[in-house]
């Protein structure tokens, strides 16, 4: 049984807590509702005590199951009405909120910074991107993923912002004794070669660091680091694929240029075809303006 009521919490009604909207909390039945949680301020991670609060919030108020969303939202589904007040209280002070539904800026998806493929930590940023932006109010969902290397787990190909780690390699004087051959092993693009003791990365390489971990010997080494900024990517009724708008672009100018992205969303974005109600997502702004005109501040 979960102790509460054992002090006096400033706790506003269901409503009007920051970041509570009615989107949040979807009423399924005349006396149930799901009810979609993050963690703040990073949302793509949960402590063990964050989770032990949803477990036992699941148990007491809800049918003890919990759902993983697949941006990384944890729902509670079937909480009865009459005990929502005192669920979200619970979720509040284990620092859990209402949050990623609707028209806005939904869970910010990273990879983990300890993945042995990553070639840069992205959760830093993505904490960032999640404090400047999550829950912003946007014409449509709008969807953001930071990938730790080219192989892309978090999804940041088909995502309306996808920020994917690149880095380079480089080799002391090209000249590798060992010749293992490891490296162009590892290489899915047949982007490096090893030929009488000279190593030579070519132009086919894409910066997905994978040769770095086979090359045992310490031969080749990671130089500079960025990020490949994609747009206008999505999911749904129907898949899009970002078009790369930058790369090799640092922290500062990623969170530049998400700022832009979502501000041109909003200003640009029109009613949809046929209705009255729903806005564009940003693939269609996009398509319907292109990139340049559609990145161009008014
Ligand atoms: S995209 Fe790369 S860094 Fe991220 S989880 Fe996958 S392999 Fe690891
Ligand atoms: S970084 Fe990736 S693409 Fe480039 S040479 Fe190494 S394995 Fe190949
Ligand atoms: S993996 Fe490293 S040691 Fe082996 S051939 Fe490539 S550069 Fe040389």
């Amino acid at each position: 049984m979960m102790k509460r009521e054992t002090f006096n919490l400033e706790m506003p009604k269901v409503g009007i807590i920051k970041g509570v909207l009615a989107k949040d909390i979807e009423v399924v039945g005349e006396k149930v509702v799901n009810l979609r949680t993050c963690a703040r301020p990073y949302r793509n991670m949960y402590s063990a005590s964050q989770l032990r609060t949803i477990k036992l919030v699941a148990e007491e108020y809800g049918s003890g199951k919990v759902h993983l969303s697949p941006r990384h939202n944890l729902e509670i589904p079937e909480v009865r009405q009459k005990d929502l007040d005192r669920a979200l209280r619970e979720l509040y002070i284990a620092g859990l909120f209402p949050g990623g539904a609707g028209t806005s800026v939904r869970n910010i998806f990273t990879c983990p910074d300890w993945c042995s493929s990553s070639v840069r930590p992205v959760q830093e940023i993505g904490m960032m991107v999640s404090h400047n932006f999550g829950d912003r109010d946007m014409p449509n969902k709008v969807t953001i993923s930071f990938a730790g290397c080219l192989n892309g787990c978090s999804r940041p190909y088909n995502t309306d912002i996808g920020i994917v780690a690149m880095a380079e390699v480089v080799v002391d004087g090209n000249v590798c004794k060992e010749g293992c051959r490891a490296c162009m092993e590892s290489c899915p693009f047949d982007a490096v070669e090893v030929v009488d003791g000279r190593v030579r990365v070519t132009e086919g390489c894409q910066y997905c660091g994978r040769c770095l971990n086979a090359c045992e010997y310490g031969v080749l080494k990671k130089g500079r680091t960025g990020f490949r900024v994609l747009i206008g990517g999505k999911e749904g009724s129907t898949v899009r694929f970002g078009v790369e708008y930058m790369r090799w672009v640092d922290d500062f100018e990623v969170l530049e240029i998400i700022d832009r992205v979502l501000r041109n969303y909003q200003e640009k974005a029109a009613l949809r075809p046929g209705s009255t109600r729903k806005r564009e997502r940003l693939s269609e702004v996009i398509e319907r303006l292109g990139m340049e005109a559609f990145m161009e501040d008014n």
